[in-house]
């Protein structure tokens, strides 16, 4: 192929219509068909990144293997193509203007006037094409944040503009939008989607493809009435129906012909129809699962679908690979206690202790994961779950009653969970933890080396406290085996209780790793515990 092509995705009449599922499922359909595919996220946000958001604010913050803190859709983005983003992938408004603010103090605009048009927009196009010129993909696909018509996307639909006005041929736009259905009328409605596209063309910017949201099917007449009122060709006005899994959107968009539409305007004539092979299977082993497991997920975020993201995709995953319905329930840990545990707990076939900040609802994980020990139940703690685990077998176990974690208590006589070292003299909050992939190196013998396969292992982190190496030895004496650590600095990265049925604690997130075509061994494993417990 000569040049990078570029597809814009912009949104229209309302948020949350899954531009980024869109996005996924065009990528895997380009990527289908042999064309290297990446997809870029452009949030309109001032936070640099979404490393300082609280969850109940945008969702999950993804971690990407470069320590970059980013938008949950780059999660799909990784689940749906299998090819890892960075923080090239995720751009923000705030990124955006402290890289023209930091360059302005160097002096080198020269004595300009520095304005949105042309130092920002400038900004922005070139973070759009550092994909394209990096010679890996053949076509890059960015999502722009948030809803035509929003005062903060301004700048990205005029950049949108000069792109598609520059690159000609290689550039094309997809609008997605909303048709809704007024059931008083009973009557799918396409003047919102007309307002939108109009808003659109006042920036300068046409939609060549408009892929219309909707809960009922949309007639031939209606998409005709679309495509003479927008100014697309009638091919173009694609149907997005309401799935039942975020996964049947790929082939919803195949029948749709989305991919073809959209290689005509680019020129691409690759002529393979796209191989879902693979993808189809796991699809099928999704929708027939042989067996139920219910899981309960101890968090206190349980409220919002969106703050464990990636942990309810790879138990889709996990799911799928062992042929099994994974059932999630989400459980508060504000809301349970030594009184009521085992009420709490009642069915579950497993629990999974999530990551998190912060003294609130820790002693309710403490309680599960004392539970799900004493009673054989198959536990896996990720992160702030780990740390928790270490807590409770410390109290429990090795009678230390106070022992605690820095971050809880920072003047505790038991720092079981301590600081990390080169943590000690930070203050910014943003862009500092330990991030991004490190290696752990597997004990021999233990399960997760058993689970794995390997020795060295790489995984995410996003994390300031770690495991206290002073008592290790009186840890591991008790019974709780230290089975991965970092090979340089000797941090601990994994425990497990050798004679628990399954009891595993990650300092890291498994869950950003887990993809349809990788499901992650830990995730499956844990389910497989959770079937046998089941039995
Ligand atoms: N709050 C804990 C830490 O900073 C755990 C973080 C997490 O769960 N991601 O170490």
């Amino acid at each position: 192929m000569t040049s990078t092509k570029y597809i814009f995705v912009t949104g229209g009449v309302s948020s949350s219509l899954g531009k980024g599922i869109i996005a996924a499922s065009l990528a895997k359909l380009l990527q289908a068909r042999g064309y290297r595919v990446t997809i870029q996220k452009l949030d309109p946000y001032i936070n640099v990144d979404p490393g300082t958001l609280n969850p109940y604010e945008h969702g999950e913050c993804y971690v990407t293997d470069d320590g970059a803190e980013t938008d949950l859709d780059l999660g799909h983005y990784e689940r749906f193509l299998n090819t890892p983003t960075s923080q090239a992938n995720n751009v923000t408004t705030g990124r955006i203007y402290q890289s023209v603010i930091e360059k302005e103090r160097r002096g080198e605009f020269l004595g300009k006037t520095v304005q949105v048009v042309p130092h920002i927009t400038n900004e922005i196009k070139e973070r759009i094409q550092i994909l394209g010129k990096s010679g890996d993909y053949d076509i890059v696909i960015t999502e722009i944040g948030g809803t035509v018509g929003d005062i903060e996307s301004l700048p990205y639909i005029e950049s949108v503009r000069q792109l598609k006005w520059e690159l000609g041929d290689d550039a094309l736009v997809i609008h997605l939008t909303l048709i809704p259905y007024l059931s008083a009328a009973g009557e799918l409605k396409t003047k919102p989607t007309q307002h939108s596209v109009k808003t659109l063309m006042e920036s300068g910017v046409s939609a060549d493809i408009l892929v219309c949201r909707t809960e009922h099917e949309l007639s031939r007449e209606l998409k005709d009435k679309l495509a003479l009122f927008c100014n697309v060709k009638k091919e173009a006005v694609i149907q997005s129906i309401d799935a039942s899994t975020i996964y049947d959107v790929p082939n919803l968009m195949l029948e749709e012909g989305l991919d073809v539409i959209t290689m005509q305007k680019l020129n691409l004539t690759n002529t393979t129809e796209p191989n879902l092979d693979h993808w189809n299977a796991f699809l099928k082993r999704h929708k027939n699962p042989k067996a139920e497991v219910t899981i309960g997920l101890i968090g206190k975020y349980v409220e919002l679908q969106d703050s464990y993201k990636s942990i309810l995709e790879a138990f889709i995953h996990a799911g799928a690979e062992n042929e099994v319905k994974v059932n999630v329930k989400s459980i508060h840990s504000e809301h349970i206690d030594a009184a009521n545990i085992s009420e709490a707990l009642k069915g579950l076939n497993g629990i999974l202790v999530a990551p998190g900040f912060g003294e609130r609802g820790i002693d309710g994980k403490i309680e599960a994961v004392r539970y799900a020990r004493e009673n054989d139940l198959p536990f896996f703690g990720i992160c702030l779950g780990m740390q928790m685990a270490v807590i409770e077998y410390s109290r429990n176990v090795l009678g230390l009653k106070n022992a605690n974690s820095i971050e809880m208590d920072p003047d505790t006589q038991e720092p079981v969970i301590n600081l990390m070292e080169d943590q000690k003299n930070i203050t910014d909050m943003g862009g500092t933890m330990r991030l991004g992939a490190w290696k752990c190196s597997l004990a021999k013998g233990s399960k997760v080396a058993a689970i794995y396969g390997k020795e060295i292992i790489d995984e995410r982190h996003r994390h300031r406290y770690e495991y206290n190496n002073a008592y290790r030895d009186q840890l591991e004496a008790a019974g709780l085996a230290t089975t991965g650590t970092n090979p340089e600095t000797g941090l601990v990265e994994i425990i497990e209780i050798p004679s628990h049925p399954y009891f595993v604690g990650v300092q890291y997130h498994p869950e950003y790793k887990s993809t349809v075509a990788n499901p992650h061994p830990l995730f499956v494993s844990f389910v497989k515990a959770a079937h046998e417990n089941s039995k």
